[in-house]
């Protein structure tokens, strides 16, 4: 895997400053979520839509929907109380990019209002590529895909359909969609040196074999970051596949497949995924020190 010295100033700097990217700056930097984004544009078998967004965070976790005035005003209260606080996500509830008005009016008010901080965002990718001119004008340095296939038959599987161009579209062909524009935005972004960090969610039986691909195609691609996550699959969660059978991976089974990845990637072991609305450094969580109520009377 490419070692930190191999890199550029610059992006040198974006991966120092970013707890998800170095793992050194995780206990050095904090980062918020703002969940500002409620809708999706596809639908996942591992989702249930009363949780956030389970690409990136953990299920079972119901964060509150901020208007984007509200989701600044935290932001703003969050970076003057925590010296750390280096980079604004937004990674949820939904899919962000599914909700291009309220996230680009957040990054907007924040390029002007909060220059410092990095911008971070979170997508299934379907619409990435109609968006990537904004978020490199915007200087959102810091994107996540979250890629689980390259085959269209293991994407049917995971991928129940996708709304596109007004319609739902069903099966392969949605799978086939969502895969091509994953890829094309990814090359996009590599284009304009803009950091992509690849989630994939370990789902045994459907992609656990399918993966270690995924990671050197990513990476031969110029993905910078490969994150490996365990299917998080419980009861109260809802049902994968409208079936209660499906399971987790083991932690054995989700270290053997980062082991095996991690000979061609960078791979990321720290993540904790976070809630939509997390706030502070990773592994703790002080986003109630922050709620809208509390915000009001710091005014
Ligand atoms: Fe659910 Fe996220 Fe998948 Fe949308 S992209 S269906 S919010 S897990
Ligand atoms: Fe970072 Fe993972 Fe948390 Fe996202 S979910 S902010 S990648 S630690």
């Amino acid at each position: 895997a490419p070692g930190l010295d191999a890199l550029g100033e610059d992006v040198r700097r974006k991966v120092a400053e970013h707890p998800c990217y170095s793992e050194g700056a995780h206990h050095h930097f904090a980062r918020m979520h703002a969940a500002v984004a409620p809708a999706c544009n596809i639908q996942c078998n591992y989702c249930n839509r009363k949780f956030d967004c389970s690409n990136e965070s953990r299920p079972g976790v119901v964060s509150e929907v901020l208007t984007p005035d509200q989701a600044v005003l935290k932001t703003l209260a969050v970076a003057a109380a925590i010296p750390q606080m280096s980079v604004l996500g937004i990674a949820g509830p939904g899919d962000p990019l599914a909700n291009p008005e309220r996230t680009f009016a957040v990054f907007r008010e924040l390029a002007v209002k909060a220059p410092d901080l990095k911008l971070c965002v979170s997508t299934n990718g379907l619409a990435l590529p109609e968006h990537v001119e904004e978020l490199a004008r915007l200087k959102v340095d810091h994107v996540t895909i979250t890629i689980n296939c390259l085959d269209p038959d293991i994407g049917a599987k995971i991928y129940p359909w996708i709304f596109w161009n007004h319609r739902r579209v069903r099966g392969r062909e949605a799978a086939e969609i969502l895969i091509a524009q994953q890829q094309k935005g990814l090359e996009m972004l590599v284009e304009r040196g803009i950091l992509v960090k690849v989630n994939s969610v370990m789902i045994p039986g459907i992609n656990d074999q399918h993966l270690a691909e995924v990671s050197r195609h990513v990476r031969a691609k110029g993905a910078f970051l490969h994150n490996v996550m365990p299917l998080i699959a419980a009861p109260e969660h809802g049902t994968y596949f409208g079936l209660t059978g499906q399971r987790s991976p083991s932690p054995q089974e989700l270290q053997a497949l980062q082991d095996e990845c991690a000979g061609d990637m960078n791979m990321m072991r720290h993540c904790r995924q976070c809630r939509a609305d997390a706030v502070g450094l990773l592994g703790e969580d002080r986003s109630s020190e922050f709620s809208l109520a509390k915000i009001a009377g710091m005014e």
